[in-house]
């Protein structure tokens, strides 16, 4: 039987530039999964928490990973992250989790344990993918790879406003700290550092309404469709 041709498109980024929103509009107009990488980062960091295990000592971490089982699952279109069999889609979105997901992904042995979950999903859906990795190292051969960026205040501005709407009550101050802590360990750790591949398209959203960012990133995957 003729192999599936499945198209995969990466999108990477920075937090809080709307990956998130922008790759689950446009995978939904466009009829394909959408798979956030971060909900997996996330998880590991969620289990480092609960076991009060540093999640910057990597012989600890890579202790922990032995019991450690993290799924991806759609339901009805919508993504959930599985952590030894438990749904904990909501646990990860806490800002202790991000700090914990951004210190475990800094760990070789956290991205190898994840990488075949990925290269998976890719292999066998016509997905959006979003990550930090994705282009670069993950799926070096989508087909489209896109990088979402903004600067840091606009960033900050939305992730302040969809905390507040979650009943935070962090100072947008607080917000663009921890964003700048994360892009810096995001972007200067040794491995699979946040940048974007040699023929990734640079989309930044500062200036854009979020239904522009939408249609953009649509149009850019329709040329390759
Ligand atoms: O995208 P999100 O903010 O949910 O990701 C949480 C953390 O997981 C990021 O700060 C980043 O350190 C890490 N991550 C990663 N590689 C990915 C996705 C996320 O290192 N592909």
């Amino acid at each position: 039987m003729a192999k599936k041709k499945v198209l995969n498109v990466a999108i990477d980024g920075p937090g809080g530039a709307g990956k998130s929103t922008v790759a689950k509009a446009a995978a939904k107009e466009l009829g394909l999964i959408y798979v956030d990488t971060g909900a997996l980062y996330r998880a590991v960091g969620v289990n480092a928490l609960r076991n009060k295990i540093d999640s910057k000592d990597a012989k600890a971490v890579k202790k922990m990973l032995k019991d450690t089982l993290v799924e991806l699952k759609h339901k009805d279109g919508v993504q959930h992250v599985f952590l030894n069999g438990e749904d904990v889609s909501d646990e990860i979105r806490t800002p202790d989790a991000s700090m914990a997901a951004s210190n475990v992904s800094a760990i070789q042995c956290v991205r190898d344990f994840l990488f075949d979950t990925q290269r998976d999903i890719a292999k066998n859906n016509s997905c959006i993918m979003d990550g930090r990795d994705i282009a670069t190292v993950v799926l070096p051969d989508a087909q489209v790879k896109i990088f979402l960026t903004a600067s840091a205040e606009v960033r900050a501005q939305r992730r302040f406003l969809e905390l507040q709407q979650k009943g935070s009550k962090d100072s947008y101050k607080k917000v663009l700290k921890e964003l700048k802590e994360r892009d810096y360990n995001d972007s200067h750790r040794e491995i699979a550092p946040l940048k974007p591949a040699e023929d990734s398209i640079i989309v930044d959203t500062s200036e854009m309404k979020l239904e522009e960012s939408i249609s953009t990133v649509v149009n850019l995957i329709k040329e390759k469709m």
